[in-house]
């Protein structure tokens, strides 16, 4: 098997099992590596620490799949690290909820780049490292075996982190089974969605905002909702399902509003009360404020703003600007929830955006829950890198 050698100390992040190994830990590696290449990991003092897989062309140099000396076999490894995982969310299968469930959670569900969503039968991939590339094959066929009921395994290649592990990028691919609908129904809650796992975002839905979904829906009864980037309409659809009187969805893309009015048409009379309105968000809310308009409930559930570090505080702007429209335009005992999908940037520093907002709005807001991501996206203690949704429910008082 061939070894890496790190540098002096670089060992101690391994001591803590954080899962990654960056470029600039290692002081001697074998030649010729393949990506995606099990190899050794060894400490400048010659101790065996572990064993990893290697990315050749990432800063993420080697993906951690074992700590200590003993050895893994890679087969038996991945068949039961998919098996396990998809035993943790027996929960959402027997519960009846909802029937989409994100099944593997990369590094948190120690399968480090490998993403499996899970629609009503049909599994869908993201494979963002070298390892999880090399050995989709395995993958996929045993989440064919360990998901109930799965039809077909798939793939998607378009994700950006793709090319910088040095991967083929190109748009969806069957590994295992069958071809999926073009639109697959999903249920959650007394909700259905329509999901297209070939060009909607991530695998085609936010799975990771379902208890946020129900938060919001929780508050929606006789509320005029605005929900801003809506995206194909979940957070909007979820509200009116639940009470909401009147909902607006807006979104810069018509493809997404297209799959939104369908998801609202789907629950029967609920679009009657549903407005889509194709617009930027930046702009729309000045618009809102312009004429006086105001809400019961509006949902800010923006894309990432920051993508690295570097762009934080540029992003604190943009997420402060539209938190200080949305609260001009809240009615009294109106309701705020707000999200950051941004990993960069912390909970503390998101909370004091909100402070600012709040203070240049000259309300009070009062906190009355947080959320985060879903049950199904959950965040291994060694590796807090795996949080990045954070939502803030405020009200106004
Ligand atoms: N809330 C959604 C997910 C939002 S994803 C859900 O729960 O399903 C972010 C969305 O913001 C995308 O649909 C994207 O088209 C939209 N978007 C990005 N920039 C925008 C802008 N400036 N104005 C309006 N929508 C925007």
């Amino acid at each position: 098997m061939a070894k890496v050698i790190l540098k002096k100390g670089r060992e101690r992040s391994l001591l803590r099992r954080h899962p990654w190994i960056f470029s600039g830990a290692v002081e001697l590696a074998d030649e010729g590596i393949e990506a995606g290449e099990i190899v050794e990991v060894v400490s400048a003092g010659g101790a065996v620490m572990g064993y990893g897989a290697y990315s050749p062309l990432s800063q993420i140099r080697i993906r951690m799949l074992s700590f200590g000396h003993r050895s893994i076999e890679i087969g038996s490894l991945i068949r039961d690290r998919v098996f396990a995982a998809v035993a943790r969310r027996c929960d959402f299968f027997v519960g009846g909820y909802t029937d989409a469930v994100r099944l593997i959670n990369a590094e948190s569900d120690l399968l480090p780049g490998v993403v499996v969503d899970f629609y009503a039968g049909w599994a869908v991939c993201q494979m963002t490292s070298a390892f999880a590339d090399k050995y989709k094959a395995l993958i996929a066929d045993a989440v064919m075996m360990a998901a109930p009921g799965c039809m077909g395994v798939s793939e998607r290649l378009d994700v950006d982190v793709r090319a910088k592990e040095g991967l083929k990028v190109g748009s969806f691919a069957v590994l295992n089974g069958e071809e999926p609908p073009e639109l697959i129904e999903i249920k959650e809650g007394n909700c259905k969605f329509l999901v297209d796992v070939r060009k909607g975002h991530k695998t085609g839905f936010y799975l990771d905002q379902r208890e946020a979904r129900a938060a919001v829906g929780a508050l929606a009864t006789n509320c005029e909702v605005l929900n801003c980037f809506s995206y194909t309409g979940g957070f909007g659809v979820f509200a009116r399902a639940n009470g909401a009187e009147k909902v607006t969805q807006v979104d810069i893309s018509g493809d997404a509003l297209s799959l939104a009015k369908k998801n609202a048409e789907l629950l029967g009379l609920c679009h009657i009360n549903t407005d889509f309105e194709e617009a930027d968000v930046f702009k729309f809310l000045r618009s809102c404020r312009d004429e006086n308009r105001t809400f019961d409930l509006i949902v800010l559930d923006p894309p990432k703003f920051a993508e690295s570090k570097s762009q934080v505080m540029k992003a604190a702007r943009g997420y402060k600007d539209i938190n200080l429209l949305a609260m001009k335009l809240l009615r009294p005992g109106g309701y705020l929830a707000t999200f950051s999908c941004s990993g960069a940037m912390t909970g503390d520093l998101f909370d004091k955006i909100l402070m600012e907002a709040a203070e240049d709005a000259g309300r009070d807001f009062q906190i009355v829950s947080r959320t985060r991501q879903a049950a199904d996206h959950p965040v291994l203690v060694s590796f807090p890198e795996g949080l990045y949704l954070k939502g803030v429910i405020l009200r106004a008082v």
